[in-house]
């Protein structure tokens, strides 16, 4: 048997032990279970179940909840199997298994607890009721069922209520679930730009930053391109603004594209892109820059509003021993402004 249900609220064989001695449950309450079974329960059973129907459909909020005959009749087979599984074999894991699966089903079709109390009551009652005369008439029997029934009817409400959180915890789970989605959206909103999709200018400054911390205590080479398109702004003035968005749509694209996978890139400023080459020395960066600016130059952008030749320069510098970041970017924005003074769309290397 799956005992997905003990697993889940945390029953093994020392618990339900634990669990049967809290509520009195000994071995030798099997013999009386039986007795219980064979000359109660049994021979009474239809009786016992009809009353006990009858009894519970009085009360509008169960009447509520088993709205209709076929709910009713679905209701009468569970609690029949309940009823003739009531204390046979209590101390089994099996047994603890079919009480909590008993309990979620009800808990999940909307049973309050406060009700599930109630309907326990009023089982023991509809059984006491129907014990024969022979056990009515021995005081010592009589007294063996009564305790019986109030220990096993404990132990199966005590894992009812176990179970009667579920829902609580369902729809807990799943608002935690909702929250984490919301808050990797929100993490990802505040580290991207919403134009291009790239890192962000805090974002990208931050993991260059971590390259940097990395690249020194690993004493590997690392190179930083500084890009901005050239004249964007006659593109917004000629064109529009909409077309200067999508000029940096675009120019973002190729960008990415022409970066290896562990390359870092962010939009650093309004058309100003930073890369994060890591483990690249000059000479390769200057070789990626290149590319990037031959594909960007090579092919025009086409836009609802036109044909557009655009083009970029770049600005390159490597990490200097133990040199900080803001000191890196400013040698990459040196050369950029020498790559701009010489005629743009070109790379220029920082000393
Ligand atoms: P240079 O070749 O020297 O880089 O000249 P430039 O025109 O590219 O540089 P400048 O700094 O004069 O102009 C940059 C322009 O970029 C100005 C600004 O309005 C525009 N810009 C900044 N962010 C955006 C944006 O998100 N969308 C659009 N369409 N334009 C933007
Ligand atoms: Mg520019
Ligand atoms: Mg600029």
């Amino acid at each position: 048997m799956d005992l997905q249900y003990c697993e889940k609220f945390g029953y093994d064989k020392s618990r339900v032990d634990e669990r049967l001695v809290l509520v009195g449950l000994s071995e030798k309450d099997h013999a009386i279970a039986g007795r219980l079974q064979q000359e109660v329960i049994v021979p009474k059973f239809n009786a016992i179940v009809d009353q006990f129907f009858s009894r519970m459909l009085q009360n509008p909020e169960v009447k509520k909840l088993l709205h209709n005959p076929e709910l009713i009749k679905i209701e009468r087979v569970n609690q029949s199997k309940f009823l003739l599984s009531l204390g046979m074999g209590f101390d089994s894991l099996n047994y603890f298994e079919d009480r909590l699966r008993v309990g979620v089903s009800h808990s999940a079709a909307g049973l309050p607890i406060s009700l599930y109390i109630c309907a326990f009551q009023l089982l023991i009652q509809t059984i006491i009721d129907n014990f024969p005369a022979t056990v009515r008439s021995n005081i010592d029997d009589y007294q063996a069922f009564m305790r019986f029934l109030l220990k096993i009817t404990t132990l199966d409400m005590s894992l009812a209520i176990d179970t009667c959180f579920i829902n609580q915890l369902k729809s807990f789970e799943q608002s935690l679930d909702g929250m984490q989605v919301l808050a990797s959206h929100l993490e990802k909103h505040a580290v991207t730009d919403s134009l291009t999709g790239m890192t962000n200018h805090e974002h990208v400054f931050n993991e260059l930053q971590q390259a940097i911390n990395k690249a020194h205590t690993e004493e590997s080479p690392l190179c930083v391109i500084m890009a901005d398109i050239d004249h964007f702004k006659s593109v917004n003035d000629n064109y529009g603004h909409l077309a200067g968005d999508g000029v940096l749509k675009e120019v973002a694209k190729r960008i990415k594209n022409s970066l290896r996978g562990f390359d870092i890139v962010g939009r650093y400023g309004g058309e100003e892109f930073l890369l994060i080459l890591t483990r690249a020395d000059l000479q390769t960066a200057r070789m990626v820059a290149e590319r990037i600016r031959s594909r960007i130059a090579a092919t025009p952008i086409d836009l609802p509003e036109g044909l557009l030749d655009i083009t970029i320069s770049m600005g390159v510098a490597m990490v200097q021993t133990e040199e900080a970041v803001n000191s890196l970017v400013d040698r990459a924005d040196r050369a950029l402004y020498n790559a701009k003074h010489n005629g743009r769309n070109q790379v220029a290397l920082a000393e």
